[in-house]
């Protein structure tokens, strides 16, 4: 048992404390950017109940000077919950008392280790609707989606995490729990630090528990998905919705290397269209109309009818069953993309929505340079690819390849006037991105506020730096 282990032990007591080189402990030391051979080493892992057994670790890490690392599902696509070398991963998968639900006033307080597709279903079951609907909803927490303000597919009509959140319990250094913001919708009172908290990494402080405001749940949720036999095409059609000025749900593409990585399942979903639209689609665009029935059938034809302008063909069930494996193809594709040789490295880039159609050319000019095979989906509404290119399970220098491929695309999506990431953060992997992105003076802010919350440095160090 090493020190850090033995005085956690003491503090929490030990079933609430694996030693890092425990096999216990080798989940809690990598993240969904793992294909990427990202694994780090950890002192302890802390596996704390509540919220002041939280305060109790944070404050015992800054009085000894050690790193601690928050934790939440580990679906973090930066390598964001990862370890560096030593110090505590915090876990909190623990937290998982039961939500403070107030279903008349549309609002939930969940503790930060609940799954995030539990505190949908949970909110559904009382006839509303938690937007945010990252596509590991299944493995993902509340305190996650806060820390790296998840988006997903709904985020193009309802906006990301942050929308939703009107306050958060948190542990700030070096170690009092506090509370930001409550359960009302507007506060203007102090600067935002509830905002800056949220999409902060784990870098500012510990989120212990999130307040959402809800809507209530739509009635209708329906899917329209089109097959076009070019990316031009396709981009047309995106461009078209926006241009008619029809606010679906989502408005998600995929182009034609992802649809064959999920091709199987794929033709499932699209079962009534038969194998030749399937075969011959190189671009696929997927909104969902939702709402009231009569306004949500109305979009529904809408889109059929401006989607299908150009499109190889359009499905559009009606049936439940049918809906939910369209979805649930849909949810596939990133594993069906890794399944394809084993790994890849992929990028969140986001775009304005008028330049899409550039960075999706530019990706594939990208991938040719470097001898890699690309290919991309995600929320076209948004402007926001996952730009992936595909790796051998054990080619290193094909990796080494993709790193510096990555570095190209975040010059892209600046050179386009958007960002290095729409969804999944800097983490580590794209360390000193920001200050290409960023005037100097917003990147001395940026490092600014870090101090102010942490100055010791010991918030998950190493990660969200603007250098
Ligand atoms: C298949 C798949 C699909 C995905 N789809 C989407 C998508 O559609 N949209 C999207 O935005 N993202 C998506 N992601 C990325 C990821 O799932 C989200 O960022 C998610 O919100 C991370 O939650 P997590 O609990 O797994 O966090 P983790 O991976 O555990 O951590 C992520 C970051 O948050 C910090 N953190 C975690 N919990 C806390 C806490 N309580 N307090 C402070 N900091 C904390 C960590 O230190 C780390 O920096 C996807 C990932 C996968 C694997």
């Amino acid at each position: 048992m090493n020190g850090i282990h033995h005085e956690l032990v003491a503090l929490l007591g030990a079933d609430a404390v694996v030693a890092g080189d425990d096999p216990a402990a080798t989940r809690y030391l990598s993240d969904a950017t793992e294909s990427r051979a990202i694994r780090g080493r950890a002192d302890a892992v802390a596996l704390p109940a509540d919220a002041t057994a939280v305060a109790s670790v944070v404050s015992w890490c800054y009085e000894h000077d050690v790193p601690l690392v928050p934790r939440g599902g580990g679906t973090g696509y930066a390598g964001g919950a990862v370890p560096g070398d030593g110090g505590v991963v915090l876990a909190l998968e623990r937290l998982t008392s039961p939500p403070e639900t107030e279903p008349a006033q549309w609002r939930a307080r969940f503790p930060a280790g609940t799954i995030t597709a539990d505190a949908r279903r949970h909110v559904r079951e009382c006839g509303l609707f938690l937007p945010v609907d990252p596509g590991s909803a299944e493995q993902s927490t509340i305190g996650g989606n806060v820390a790296t303000n998840a988006g997903g597919p709904h985020s193009f009509k309802y906006g990301v995490t942050g929308v939703w959140v009107t306050g958060l319990q948190v542990v700030v250094a070096p170690g009092q729990l506090i509370e930001l913001g409550g359960p009302v919708r507007k506060d203007v009172a102090g600067y935002d630090l509830r905002s800056l908290l949220v999409g902060s990494e784990g870098t500012l402080g510990i989120v212990t528990a999130a307040r959402y405001k809800l809507i209530p749940a739509p009635v209708a949720e329906l899917p329209v998905a089109a097959l076009y036999p070019d990316p031009e095409s396709g981009c047309d059609a995106v461009a078209g919705v926006l241009a008619a000025g029809l606010v679906p749900a989502t408005l998600e593409f995929l182009d034609g290397a992802a649809l064959a990585a999920s091709a199987r399942s794929l033709a499932a979903a699209l079962r009534g269209l038969g194998p030749e639209a399937t075969s011959a689609a190189r671009f696929l665009v997927l909104c969902e109309a939702d709402g009231d029935a009569e306004p949500a059938a109305a979009l529904r034809r809408e889109l059929q009818e401006l989607l299908g302008e150009r499109a190889i063909a359009v499905h559009a069930p009606t049936d439940r069953r049918e809906i939910a494996r369209l979805w649930h193809w849909r949810e596939g594709v990133s594993p069906a993309v890794i399944a394809q040789r084993g790994r890849k490295l992929s990028e969140d880039i986001v775009v304005p929505v008028e330049r899409f159609a550039e960075a999706l050319a530019e990706l594939a000019s990208i991938g040719r340079r470097h001898r890699l095979e690309t290919c991309s989906w995600g929320h076209a509404g948004d402007g926001n690819l996952h730009a992936t290119f595909m790796i051998d399970r054990d080619d290193d220098e094909q990796v080494a390849r993709a790193e510096a491929a990555a570095q190209e695309l975040f010059d892209l999506a600046i050179r386009l006037g958007g960002s290095v990431s729409g969804e999944h953060g800097v983490g580590l992997v794209k360390r000193g991105a920001l200050s290409r992105q960023w005037d100097a003076a917003a990147v001395a802010l940026h490092e600014q506020i870090k101090r102010a919350f942490d100055p010791k440095g010991l918030l998950n160090p190493g990660k969200k730096l603007a250098r």
